[in-house]
């Protein structure tokens, strides 16, 4: 039976789209550590199928799961044995691939302007926008590319830049393929930056010390792959050798409790760490550009979801050393974000607000000494998951920027 399984999941993956038809994403509720104990067991058993969308850690959080119709049966019954609650969150998974496909059509904007930000974007428009946006600014924004992805894509970064010789803030989005609100806000921040700098103080302010550096698609292989076949990819695309599993986490790669807990060494499992600290060359394109730059003050890297903002450390208990300074930027940042649409956001260090992660992006660039890393989680809380309707981009990126402006202006006013 499992080899057939694995049959079909290749054949899905050669001849066309990975469906979800009746895929169900249940919530799942455990009520003690015991239970917990039976989740994480039922979280290894990575030949099972089950997609974690947050993985059992502690009952006080709750156990997001994407379940494949012939598995359902199974896991209800497991669940209902063992006396745990759950509730369904998502009816059919395929039900909303469909309905967000149906919005997205192939954006034929010629100018940045008639570009829609209400919507998702395949790979080729997001390159295409990041080339006009260029082309219409090109004494303030310029494109640099950082390197090449597995199968050879460029990593392109945006730099906005008032003169030479700047401070740098780093933000990035879409280091994980399938977090797709996380790319489309990138995108709206973008023009932000270009429509706010003239008629913005603050903004204005910042890019007079500070250079921005926005990387859209941090994945660009696995977004790719998003759209082409599996919209549910997390990971890079890179193969590993001796495994019929592909690609790695990229936010499980870098030098920072490489291979630790919170972290896999099994290929097959989303959060496998790969084969050494860096092996990503996604990950290695920032890495070296960080070092050559030398001058970053500031590192934001997004993801979605569940409503978050985040500090050091994910992968050791000790506090960092400018926890108290980290937690009222946080504190900062999150209330101007809730100033717009009342969107709550819970924050703190990754390992207490969420759980013990090693190998991730913003522990190794707080180890490189740049001070204010912060990782965020955006919209929803679990409603919609990844899958976050199309008509929710915007409001997700507005409060998001008012947040990024609260950490940049901070950075601005407090030099180190
Ligand atoms: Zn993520």
């Amino acid at each position: 039976m499992k080899r057939l399984l694995i049959l079909t999941a290749c054949f899905a993956a050669v001849f066309g789209k990975v469906t979800f038809e009746g895929h169900q994403v249940l919530r799942i509720t455990a009520k003690n550590a015991a239970q917990i104990i039976l989740l994480k067991e039922l979280s290894g058993q990575e030949d099972f199928g089950l997609d974690f969308w947050m993985e059992p850690v502690h009952e006080s959080l709750p156990v997001d799961v994407r379940v494949p119709f012939d598995r359902l049966q199974a896991v209800r019954a497991f669940l209902a044995f063992n006396n745990i609650q759950y509730r369904v969150m998502i009816e059919d998974v395929q039900d909303l691939v469909n309905e967000e496909r149906r919005w997205m059509v192939k954006d034929r904007a010629v100018s940045t302007d008639d570009f829609n930000y209400n919507n998702y974007h395949d790979l080729e428009s997001i390159y295409s926008f990041m080339d006009m946006l260029v082309d219409e600014n090109k004494r303030f924004v310029s494109k640099i590319v950082i390197g090449q992805s597995y199968e050879g894509r460029p990593l392109n970064v945006l730099k906005f830049s008032t003169g030479a010789n700047r401070l740098g803030i780093w933000i990035d989005t879409g280091i994980h393929a399938r977090e797709w609100v996380t790319q489309a806000s990138g995108i709206w921040f973008a023009k932000k930056i270009v429509k706010d700098y003239n008629n913005d103080r603050t903004l204005k302010a910042i890019l007079e010390k500070y250079d921005i550096f926005l990387e859209i698609v941090v994945n660009p292989d696995g977004y790719k792959f998003t759209h082409t076949t599996n919209r549910m990819w997390r990971k890079t695309r890179k193969p590993n050798p001796g495994s019929s599993c592909v690609g790695v986490d990229a936010n499980r790669n870098w030098d920072a409790g490489f291979g630790g807990p919170g972290s896999s060494n099994n290929p097959c499992y989303e959060t496998y760490h790969g084969p050494s600290a860096h092996s990503e060359p996604e990950v290695k394109a920032i890495v070296d550009f960080v070092k050559t730059h030398g001058n970053l003050k500031a590192f934001v890297s997004i993801h979605s979801y569940s409503q978050m903002l985040l500090y050091p450390y994910g992968y050791k208990s000790t506090r960092a050393k400018d926890k108290a300074e980290l937690d009222k930027v946080a504190r900062k940042a999150t209330t101007a974000l809730r100033s717009l649409y009342n969107t709550q956001y819970t924050y703190g260090s990754i390992i207490k607000v969420i759980y013990q992660a090693s190998g991730g992006t913003i522990d190794w660039t707080y180890d490189q000494g740049i001070k204010y890393s912060y990782t965020f989680e955006l919209r929803d809380t679990g409603r919609y998951g990844f899958i976050l309707p199309a008509d929710q981009i915007i409001p997700t990126a507005e409060e998001t920027w008012l947040a990024l402006m609260a950490i940049m202006k901070y950075t601005k006013n407090h030099p180190y």
